[in-house]
């Protein structure tokens, strides 16, 4: 076979390889999507035992999201609504803040909610007003993709208060860092997500998301536990892959679809030198059951204001997607991140019961510590890159589709944002590069 009449290969089967597939192959391309673990999905995956669906750490999907909403089919994976509301547990009390615009029954809490002073109320008003003109592409421009989110919230008027008590644990939940020092673009793209859509997990998991992209494509299409450890290089051009078993596979052109590191390390054995944003933002998610009353109940999300919180933002699955465990069996998601994320599992499950029974007490439960004492421990998830991290200024030096080598491209959520929709532009987008330049 010449490389002429050998597939186009796309190495990674996450939500940017799949969708970066799916549009060659309705373009008539022959296409091969390699991945080298044994199920497709990458980051977005799910795990089902003993009747409990695991996502390989908590994870949500917004149904906002333009670009990787017009590659699913959404009623067809049962979206379960989160309550677009957070419950903030901070020094004993716990407030409820909602969008009342999106859920009007939210506004009575959100009005008296003592976490966030009134205004603070308004200005978040304003924010999410001033996020939804603002179109995607916008959010992303040098004006708000220069400044971290803490000084832009600053620059808008937000008290320490809130900024510190509301943004930093919700924005730990979204962007899974606390610090607030991610680019202010990717709040605006958030709050702009949330304004504009639902906040949802499939009934059966995450993994449904991507199994369904998957499933757009024919059989065999998609080969798993295939690892592609180098590249060749012939002629001055990229004209094959090695896979980890030594086998040599010839491709009209190779496309990226890797996470960032792994793209790196794959394009360096072309020769060829990427750029790779700098640091990861990892979290560890812990499963609890309870076949009683869960401490912490409830479809919105509860976060942990405590600047000693161990457990960053916490919910009861099951509330959301009754489908996540048998009937009569409450499953709790517990997530931690940043240097939290290293505990070990002992210390993460101890702070997590002392942890859920403090945000059950700051709700007025009498029972808290028995239901955080009844608790079991089902499955602890380690993810240590989640997301790479998005400083001001990241996205001046991102990389390009083209790698700087004829037959090689990358497809993959560096293009554009750390997030399934960042993962499905890359894909989208390198795919249109390629077909238009062949
Ligand atoms: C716990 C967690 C929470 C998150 N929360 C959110 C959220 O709430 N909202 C949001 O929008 N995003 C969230 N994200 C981020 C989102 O999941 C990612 O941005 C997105 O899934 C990235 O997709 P991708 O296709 O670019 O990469 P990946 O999903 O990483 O896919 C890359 C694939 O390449 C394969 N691969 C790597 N090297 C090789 C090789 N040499 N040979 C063959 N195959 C290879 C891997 O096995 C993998 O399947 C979260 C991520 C995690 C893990």
């Amino acid at each position: 076979m010449t490389n002429q009449t050998a597939p186009i290969v796309v190495v990674g089967a996450g939500v940017a390889g799949l969708v970066c597939a799916i549009e060659l192959h309705s373009a008539g391309r022959p296409v091969l999507v390699l991945d080298a673990e044994s199920e497709v999905g990458g980051r977005v995956r799910s795990t089902t035992r003993d009747g409990l669906v695991f996502d390989h750490g908590f994870q949500v999907l917004f149904t906002a999201y333009p670009t990787l909403r017009s590659y699913l089919d959404l009623d067809a994976l049962a979206p379960r609504k989160f309550l677009p509301a957070a419950r903030i547990v901070q020094g004993g009390r716990v407030s409820l803040i909602g969008d009342a615009f999106s859920d009007p029954s939210l506004l009575i809490d959100t009005v008296m909610a003592r976490a966030v002073p009134l205004g603070d109320k308004l200005r978040l008003l304003a924010l999410r007003r001033f996020a939804q003109q603002l179109s995607v592409d916008e959010c992303f421009t040098a004006r708000f993709a220069g400044v971290s989110t803490r000084e832009y919230l600053a620059s808008r008027g937000f008290s320490a208060t809130v900024i510190d008590g509301f943004f930093a644990p919700f924005y730990g939940g979204i962007l899974l860092d606390r610090t607030l020092a991610t680019s202010a673009s990717v709040l605006l793209f958030t709050f702009k997500m949330l304004a504009e859509g639902d906040t949802v997990v499939p009934a059966t998991g995450m993994g449904a998301l991507t199994k369904q992209l998957a499933a757009r494509l024919p059989p065999g299409m998609v080969r798993t536990g295939v690892g592609v450890q180098s590249l060749t290089v012939n002629d001055g051009r990229v004209n094959g892959v090695v896979l980890a078993g030594g086998d040599v596979m010839l491709a009209a052109q190779v496309i990226m679809a890797t996470d960032a590191p792994a793209a790196a390390r794959l394009a360096a054995t072309a020769g060829v030198q990427i750029a790779t944003p700098s640091g990861a933002r990892g979290t560890t998610t812990l499963y609890f059951t309870t076949s009683g009353a869960s401490p912490i109940p409830g479809r919105a999300l509860w976060l942990n204001a405590d600047a000693s919180a161990v457990i960053s933002h916490a919910v009861t699955v099951t509330d959301v997607a009754p489908e996540y465990a048998p009937r009569g069996v409450s499953l709790i998601a517990a997530s931690a991140v940043g240097e939290a994320a290293d505990r070990s599992d002992a210390d993460l499950e101890s702070a997590g019961r002392r942890e859920f029974a403090a945000m059950a007490r700051a709700a007025g439960d009498a029972a808290a510590d028995a239901k955080a004492t009844a608790l079991t421990r089902v499955a602890v998830w380690r993810v240590p890159y989640a997301q790479f991290a998005q400083p001001p200024g990241w996205r001046e030096h991102r990389p390009t589709i083209a790698c700087g080598i004829p037959g090689l491209w990358r497809a993959s959520e560096v293009l554009h944002s750390s997030s399934l929709e960042g993962a499905a532009r890359g894909g989208q987008d390198a795919a249109r590069a390629v077909l238009q330049s062949h």
